[in-house]
């Protein structure tokens, strides 16, 4: 099923990202990131998204996610792909490979800026990637957004003219980067609305299961903890199982509130596991369990 499709549904729709495990030589974290997927699939969701290592070093272990979500658990299945550092043959290639696989949308972005800045200057930003998947295949494309900014955008309405500039070119969707304070990312739509984007801004919803984690995914964005969430967590850092049961606390509370404004959508981080995620769902859609 195509984006536009999925997201005309009335009920809010349900999606999870997942990321292709590393150092797996024996398939054993591949095998079991499958089980989870199992797990989930009781919460119906409508979307897998399967993220893409900058540079393509996840690119075949990616393509295999991105197929067996399809073809084994029959969930439609949406791959990232970045072109910071690809070429615009091997993306044709990608998108060929994709399309005969039978996958009907995409997640197009830039990626990260290689740290040693060897790029490729075949597409310097995500809007360009998207002009081109529109020009060469017939996919449904998605985009970022960024509620409080992406790191390195002078400001918030200079990123949101280049959000503008993805939906021109072709992006159905937007996903967003994690956030926890919703007023932001109720501001975010607002100014979005204001700047002529009319697509749906699918809010993305990180479940805190321990304060490592925390702290490394915060590290890579632009994110506002909340003052006393940050501060439970930290002052019972040892003790996962609280750590997670407040994780799951905050999420619920989240999620219900963006529900009750009416998102379209709820996109989840999943991490490769099921345990948080199935809670925060029961907990907010307990009909749609099955
Ligand atoms: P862009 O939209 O190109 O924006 C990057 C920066 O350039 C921004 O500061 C923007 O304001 C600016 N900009 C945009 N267009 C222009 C322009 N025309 N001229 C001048 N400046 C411009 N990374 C991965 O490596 N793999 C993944 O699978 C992955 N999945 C992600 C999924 C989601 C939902 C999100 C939110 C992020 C994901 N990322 C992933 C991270 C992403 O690659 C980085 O945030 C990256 O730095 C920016 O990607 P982008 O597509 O938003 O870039």
């Amino acid at each position: 099923m195509k984006l536009k499709e999925i997201y005309e549904q009335t009920e809010p729709v349900i999606s999870f990202e997942v990321f292709p495990p590393k150092d797996d030589s024996n398939g054993e974290k591949l095998k079991k990131l499958m089980k989870e997927l199992e797990i989930l699939k009781h919460y119906n969701p409508s979307l897998v998204s399967v993220t893409y290592g900058a540079g393509g070093s996840t690119r075949d272990k990616s393509e295999e996610i991105v197929c067996r979500v399809k073809n084994e658990l029959k969930i439609t299945p949406m791959p990232h792909f970045t072109c910071v550092s690809t070429s615009r043959e091997t993306i044709k290639n990608y998108l060929q490979a994709m399309e005969k696989a039978g996958v009907e949308n995409i997640l197009a972005l830039r990626g990260d800026m290689p740290k040693d800045g060897t790029i490729c200057h075949d597409f310097l930003h995500a809007s360009d990637l998207i002009e081109f998947i529109k020009r060469e295949s017939s996919l449904s494309v998605a985009a970022a957004g960024y509620p409080e900014g992406h790191i390195e955008t002078e400001s918030l309405e200079k990123d949101i003219e280049y959000l503008k500039l993805k939906t021109d070119k072709g992006a159905e969707v937007i996903y967003t980067q994690l956030f926890f304070e919703n007023d932001k990312y109720f501001k975010f739509v607002e100014k979005c609305r204001n700047a002529g984007i009319d697509e749906p801004v699918v809010p993305g919803i990180l479940p805190v299961t321990s304060s490592k984690q925390l702290a490394k995914m915060t590290s890579l964005c632009r994110v506002t903890i909340p003052e006393d969430f940050l501060c439970a967590i930290e002052k019972h850092c040892d003790d996962s199982d609280y750590v997670k049961k407040c994780g799951i606390e905050f999420a619920v509370k989240q999620c219900s509130e963006l529900i009750n404004h009416g998102v379209t959508g709820l996109h989840f981080y999943t991490l490769n596991k099921s345990s948080a995620v199935s809670e925060i769902i029961s907990s907010i859609f307990p009909e749609r369990v099955n």
